[in-house]
């Protein structure tokens, strides 16, 4: 009997083709043929034939619509316990440009945010700072607050209160912090980014970074999933991890979902070098790859999962990207930069919007949460927060922004 082909072994286009097809059969493209078409997606001619299967797969279940949230960015804290080699992010208390937001600056953001039409504030902050660095455990004390968490419970609220709805991203958060925060955000996320082990080994990109554990990050998807949080998750691409853990950690985020019905929304997230890390010198995931993997990535989580890829980091690519089976485009703000990647610019939403007709699809917008789990799934919310959605939510389940649609939005 001869052994199965190994994965990275020369795939032929109608083989490719096969392949796909039987994923747009089942619906899911399972851990072998995921890897094999991973490994060769740059081979000329199988880029195209999955970019048309996923496009196929998307309009299944999505049809023509194309989703972005206007949001404002709130990196409630820059400092972080950990430290990913590749993070431009976080800094050390002693950086000059280290800085935590007391409630002014929240409600200040929010008013912009507001003013702009805006309808998600995205809460963005380092894991746990107050573990490693006493200067931070004095800043909140000095302001009432045990814990970075107290502090971003009280962010939520002002955001809630001053008109918007708070998405948290905290890093690793307990199950108890998740209750916490569960009455004062719409939903949540955590990147699951990889499920590698490996790199959490001696000079890899998560060795100083106990939060990146993929035990530890599964466990929240799951501790969410049971405390019924709408939850965004998403992968990492080209931080060291081979096409075999891509693969792994897409299926992770299908199972963990099919467990739990809670994965909002999966990001397809390519690394930027950034100067002064670690991985400065590591060359980008090419932009060809981003493309192809967001394929390979609807095909294996199916065409219900809402696919985001965000639009500033692969600017040259918008139009491929969107025929690679993406329905969404992720926050774009107005108001804020992307604090993760702040050389990366937001592109205008108009021309997001003319990119989706151009290619048949419409450009919608939502809020933090998508229109069908607003309308279909109120066991999400906390009723407060259930209370909250109908005044920035229509009755689609998009978001309402009296006063700021536009002629083309209204199209
Ligand atoms: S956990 Fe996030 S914020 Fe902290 S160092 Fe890693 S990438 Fe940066």
């Amino acid at each position: 009997m001869s052994s199965p082909p190994q994965p990275d072994a020369p795939l032929s286009v109608a083989h490719a083709t096969s392949l796909v097809a039987e994923a747009l059969d089942s619906g899911r493209l399972e851990r072998a043929p995921a890897e094999r078409l991973g490994a060769n997606l740059l081979r000329p001619g199988v880029l195209e034939v999955l970019l048309e299967a996923a496009e196929a797969s998307k309009r299944r279940h999505k049809g023509d619509v194309v989703t972005v949230s206007r949001n404002v960015f709130i990196p409630l804290t820059n400092l972080c316990r950990n430290r990913c080699t590749y993070c431009g992010f976080a800094k050390q208390p002693d950086s000059a440009v280290a800085h935590s937001y007391s409630l002014e600056e929240v409600a200040e953001v929010v008013r912009g945010g507001v003013l702009t039409g805006c309808t998600e504030a995205l809460m963005c902050l380092g894991d746990k700072p107050e573990i490693a660095y006493r200067s931070h455990r004095d800043w909140l004390a000095a302001r009432g607050y045990d814990s970075t968490i107290d502090l971003l419970v009280e962010a939520c609220k002002v955001a809630l209160d001053g008109g918007m709805l708070p998405h948290t991203n905290a890093g690793v958060l307990c199950a108890e912090e998740m209750e916490r925060l569960r009455p004062w955000n719409a939903s949540m996320g955590l990147m699951l980014e990889t499920t590698s082990q490996r790199l959490r080994g001696r000079g890899m990109a998560h060795y100083h970074a106990p939060d990146k554990d993929p035990a530890v990050r599964i466990r929240m998807h799951e501790e969410a999933g049971e405390l019924a949080i709408p939850f965004t998750t998403g992968v990492l691409l080209g931080i060291g991890e081979n096409v075999a853990e891509r693969v792994d950690t897409l299926l992770t985020i299908r199972d963990l979902d099919a467990r739990h019905h809670h994965i909002q929304e999966t990001i397809i997230q390519p690394f930027h070098p950034k100067p002064g890390t670690r991985m400065r010198a590591t060359a980008p995931i090419r932009d060809d790859e981003v493309v192809g993997w967001v394929a390979l990535a609807r095909l294996v989580l199916g065409p219900r999962m809402n696919l985001q890829a965000p639009p500033n980091l692969a600017p040259e690519m918008l139009g491929r990207l969107l025929r690679a089976g993406l329905n969404d485009w992720g926050g774009v703000s107005p108001v804020t930069i992307d604090f993760i990647n702040p050389e990366a610019p937001w592109p205008a939403i108009d021309k997001l919007r003319a990119l989706c007709k151009a290619g048949g699809q419409r450009l919608r917008d939502r809020g933090p949460v998508y229109p069908e789990w607003i309308l279909h799934r109120p066991e999400f919310f906390d009723p407060q927060l259930r209370a909250a959605l109908p005044c920035l939510a229509t009755d689609e389940g998009y978001a309402r922004r009296p006063h700021r649609q536009s002629r083309e939005e209204a199209a």
